[in-house]
């Protein structure tokens, strides 16, 4: 096979910067990419380190049923993933593993656990807020982390099933969420640019399913609820979105019975880093091997 009919995601295992699981979407991380990813979070945590926002780090499972409260199987039910787990008999066990056996199917009789897989960094974040009571008058601010599961397989490196997302979410006044994301939407093309990403900021929409979810897309664009920061991956036609800038109005704030010091419902909005996509941004852009990055780029990544 000559080397430019490879694809980037062969050329990616073959340096070992990811391993192949046999399942599209789902990699193992070598040396380099993840002191990639390692220097990108140092990066993210000076940019924000005047914000002083309160750090949570959650696993990649989130409680079933605030799960079922968030909403989330209505919108994207297509992606959501769950945890089962046996909970048979002895009879039940060596029917299962005859079943592994014969090639047949042994999940049948799997059982549904309180456990979740997380969708988004912040889905977990707010029944903890809400939990709390009403904000303090600034408000509140979280620098979050999660592995992030969606069911959406594919022969594209930028698009995992599991990944890991960072994220700021802004709960508190309107104008609060709308100033937090404002400078975000600043900062993110600084950090493209000291990164030397190519990139643009667009609207976006949320893949909600159906064709009631066509029209929450559309409206979601209409109102530019949605940004995105797109660098060019896997195609220059279609760009990826390494970052995202959300405004919820007060769906969460409503959903969760967040409010502000004064009474009314708190407002929301969240900025997500796509650790993966921005790592394969980079290694796209500046190369397989990390020793021939930009010097800057190297020293803003503490390479
Ligand atoms: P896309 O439109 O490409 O599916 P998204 O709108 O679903 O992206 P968000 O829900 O805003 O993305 O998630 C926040 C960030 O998480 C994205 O900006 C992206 O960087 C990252 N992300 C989302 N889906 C994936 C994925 N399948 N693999 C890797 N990173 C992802
Ligand atoms: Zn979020
Ligand atoms: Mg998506």
């Amino acid at each position: 096979m000559c080397q430019a009919c490879d694809s980037f995601l062969d050329r990616l295992f073959a340096k070992g910067v990811l391993h192949e699981t046999g399942v599209d979407g789902l990699y193992g991380r070598g040396q380099a990419f993840e002191a990639v990813i390692e220097g990108m979070d140092r990066l993210i945590t000076r940019t924000a380190a005047n914000d002083h926002a309160e750090v949570i780090r959650f696993p990649p499972g989130m409680n079933r049923a605030l799960f079922e409260k968030s909403g989330y199987m209505k919108n994207f039910p297509q992606l959501a993933g769950t945890v089962h787990s046996f909970a048979g008999s002895e009879r039940d066990h060596l029917a299962l593993l005859d079943n592994i056996h014969n090639g047949g199917d042994w999940t049948g009789g799997q059982g549904a656990t309180d456990i979740v897989l997380t969708p988004a960094a912040c889905y977990p974040l707010y029944p903890i807020v809400a939990r709390r009571g009403p904000l303090a008058p600034e408000g509140g601010l979280f620098d979050i982390q999660s592995y992030c599961f969606r069911h959406e397989p594919s022969k594209d490196p930028a698009r995992m099933q599991m990944f890991r997302m960072r994220e700021f979410v802004r709960i508190g006044l309107p104008e609060q969420a709308a100033s937090f994301r404002e400078s975000w939407l600043e900062r993110a093309r600084d950090f493209a640019e000291t990164l030397q990403l190519p990139h643009h900021i667009d609207v976006a929409n949320d893949p909600f399913f159906g064709r009631a979810g066509r029209m929450m897309a559309s409206s979601q664009r209409e109102q530019a609820l949605k940004f995105e920061l797109l660098v060019p991956i896997e195609s220059t036609e279609n760009p990826t979105a390494c970052q995202s800038f959300n405004y919820h109005q007060d769906h969460f704030g409503e959903l969760w019975g967040i409010t502000t010091a004064s009474g009314e419902t708190a407002h929301t909005a969240c900025v997500g880093f796509g650790m993966e996509r921005l790592a394969l941004a980079l290694f796209k852009h500046h190369g397989i091997d990390t020793n021939g990055w930009p010097n800057s780029v190297r020293a803003a990544l503490s390479l």
